[in-house]
């Protein structure tokens, strides 16, 4: 997203020079003939570089990417606007990863025999709450899309208690034709995973199953499995309400979870499509120990502000935004395998068109009437956990 801000922030100057209307001021029109497309190659050339290391954040490369990033803003003359007078605001981060031989799950139906569940292959889970070890023996409560919407008068939650407890939901909306319910065929925020699991903590409760289904989804098991056997970051003061056992199961492992229930997974998805649908809490309880590696790291954002000259507006700037992170080094690569994510376009396009941007801009002579807060910011393949904090923690007051 922030790639497609500074493109189309390139594309929109490019427009400009060929609009009839309003010619740019001369001196405008002067900095922005000097956008080099021979210098963005050259700093995304560097950022993407092997020595980088795929711009791990907190990791080398990424300390080198932030370092390097600040340089050049000190060398435009942009005011620091990180902690204590630096360029660098630091982030502090907290990473938990899943023990598979250590994790366990197992369904226990009222009646009938216990279901100990596969790690990555019937489930896979991560503990948000970001506790090294935690035990849940929690009764399943049932809540449909798990959705509470006031505004299309629509709670899932309504007349059941699951504090404590374990919530389990499908992925998606409510099914919708109609534009103006739950974004028709499109996804509204109520569909993803992240809302599933945020409003099941909100809720009270102490771990979340999402049931997975391809098609509900968009995406595969392999996906699914992919992003939560690997390890997951978070602001470390994230004061957000969070699961112990924020999980998802197949849709196999669901269709036993509701027969041992006495229903079945047709039934429930159908009921739970409609208007009216009642959550309940099912004959079937969940046990699980969920065991996990912790670990702290600090990453930068890097912020250099060009200072606005209009008095009224000494409380504004408009920001430019690029991640700077990458996916750093495969950990399992195999002998002679190229194991670095390079990331030249995700993102060091991005990074070096703010970068020369940053650059066009300080060598007009003009100066901006609003001040410009040029954000090149940490950990968003970590869930865009950079522009949070800076969001949390503006150079200027939002
Ligand atoms: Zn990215």
């Amino acid at each position: 997203m922030k790639q497609a801000l500074a493109l189309s922030l390139l594309a929109g100057t490019l427009a400009a020079q060929t609009a009839t209307t309003k010619p740019l001021p001369p001196t405008v029109e002067a900095a922005e003939n000097t956008v080099s497309a021979d210098s963005i190659r050259g700093f995304d050339q560097f950022l993407a570089d092997d020595l980088l290391e795929g711009r791990y954040p907190g990791q080398r490369g990424g300390e080198l990417a932030a370092k390097f990033i600040a340089t050049q803003f000190a060398s435009y003359g942009l005011r620091p606007g990180g902690d204590n007078g630096t360029y660098f605001q630091q982030v502090d981060f907290t990473s938990v990863k899943s023990d598979p031989a250590k994790t366990t799950f197992t369904l226990v139906p009222k009646s009938g025999a216990p279901m100990p569940l596969r790690f990555a292959e019937d489930f896979v889970v991560f503990n948000s709450k970001l506790e090294p070890e935690a035990a849940i023996d929690a009764p399943i409560v049932w809540v449909g899309y798990g959705v509470t919407a006031p505004e299309y008068k629509w709670d899932d939650y309504k007349g059941v208690d699951v504090k404590g407890k374990v919530i389990l939901c499908i992925v998606n909306d409510p099914p919708s034709d109609d534009p103006k319910f739950f974004g028709g065929k499109g996804m509204t925020y109520y569909g993803r995973w992240t809302y599933k699991f945020e409003h099941a903590a909100e809720m009270g409760a102490v771990g979340a199953l999402i049931i997975h289904r391809t098609d509900l989804a968009s995406y595969g098991w392999d996906v699914v499995r992919n992003s939560n056997t690997s390890e997951k970051t978070f602001l470390t003061q994230d004061k957000d309400p969070k699961l112990s056992a924020a999980s998802w199961i197949q849709l196999d492992i669901a269709k036993k979870l509701f027969e041992s229930a006495g229903t079945t997974l047709d039934a429930e998805f159908s009921a739970a499509a409609k208007p009216g649908f009642q959550a309940r809490e099912l004959p079937v309880s969940l046990k699980a120990t969920v065991v996990s590696s912790v670990r702290h790291f600090q990453s930068p954002n890097v912020i250099g502000i060009y200072p606005g000259v209009l008095r009224t507006a000494q409380d504004q700037a408009v920001v430019y935004s690029a991640h700077y992170d990458h996916l750093g080094v495969k950990a399992d690569a195999k002998p002679g395998e190229d194991a670095i994510f390079n990331g030249a376009a995700d993102n060091g396009t991005g990074t070096a068109m703010l970068l020369e941007i940053a650059r066009a801009v300080t060598s007009s002579k003009v100066l901006p009437p609003h001040s410009m807060v040029f954000a090149a910011v940490t950990a968003e393949e970590q869930g865009l956990l950079g522009s949070l904090y800076l969001a949390q923690h503006p150079p200027v007051p939002l």
